[in-house]
């Protein structure tokens, strides 16, 4: 039998909130899951504005949103958070400014997704997210030290990609054109070699299930809500 008594966990959310609202949902449903009867995750959730945030990122002021989420962090614990997670994967970012504001243990989405993906025994996989998550260091480098080899899209893919994150399934827009977008992306890497893709960025799962890619996927949201579980109930 699982102990009832759980730890709390903080979320920093609203990014977009579309996701946020499915982490709420998985982590709540994993609890249940483990628990039985009428137990629920016990949360902290700190949902930002977005579109201030949107606004930096598209200026690449990460300086000034490592101050913003380090103070969301510092207001969680303040309120009793016991951990930390960021419900995107693009503003993984500025962990490190999070980690040194806080303390907390973060639960960090490249890692567990990484995990995940070494226990199929996959070397090599697609990564799909946001120029930021598909292009840089903080995310992609993360995986490549994990041990596995990353594909991602071409110039124009990427963009697109992108494009429809930010106009489209962070505004809750699920579009069949879309959807059929990221299909042939996800094609395209499992004809290079890809054996599965992350879906890295937390919304694209709303779009894109495993029914429609010819690969294994790794949802990150789906992956960070199980570790969430996971950090909500171990002591
Ligand atoms: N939720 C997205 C992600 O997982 C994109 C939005 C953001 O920039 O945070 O990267």
């Amino acid at each position: 039998m699982a102990a009832t008594k759980q730890r709390t966990l903080g979320i920093i959310g609203g990014m977009s909130w579309e996701s946020t609202e499915s982490y709420y949902r998985l982590i709540n449903e994993g609890v249940k899951a483990k628990l039985g009867g009428l137990h629920s995750a016990d949360l902290l959730i700190h949902s930002v504005d977005f579109a201030p945030i949107n606004k930096l990122q598209a200026q690449g002021a990460w300086n000034e949103m490592g101050v913003i989420m380090a103070s969301s962090g510092k207001r969680l614990q303040a309120a009793g958070a016991q951990g930390l997670l960021i419900a995107t994967n693009t503003m993984h970012k500025v962990v490190d400014e999070m980690q040194a504001a806080t303390g907390l243990p973060i639960i960090h989405i490249a890692d567990v997704t990484a995990a995940a993906i070494k226990q199929q025994d996959f070397t090599k996989v697609a990564l799909l997210g946001t120029q930021f998550t598909m292009t840089q260091d903080f995310y992609k480098q993360r995986l490549i030290d994990a041990g596995l080899q990353v594909l991602i899209p071409e110039n124009d893919g990427r963009a697109e990609v992108h494009r429809i994150i930010y106009e489209e399934l962070c505004q809750g827009q699920l579009l069949d054109s879309s959807r059929q977008y990221y299909q042939q992306v996800i094609q395209d890497l499992a004809n290079k070699g890809a054996e599965g893709v992350i879906l890295g960025c937390t919304e694209i799962g709303l779009l894109i299930q495993q029914a429609d890619s010819p690969i294994p996927v790794f949802d990150t949201t789906a992956i960070h809500a199980a570790a969430a579980v996971d950090f909500l109930l171990s002591h």
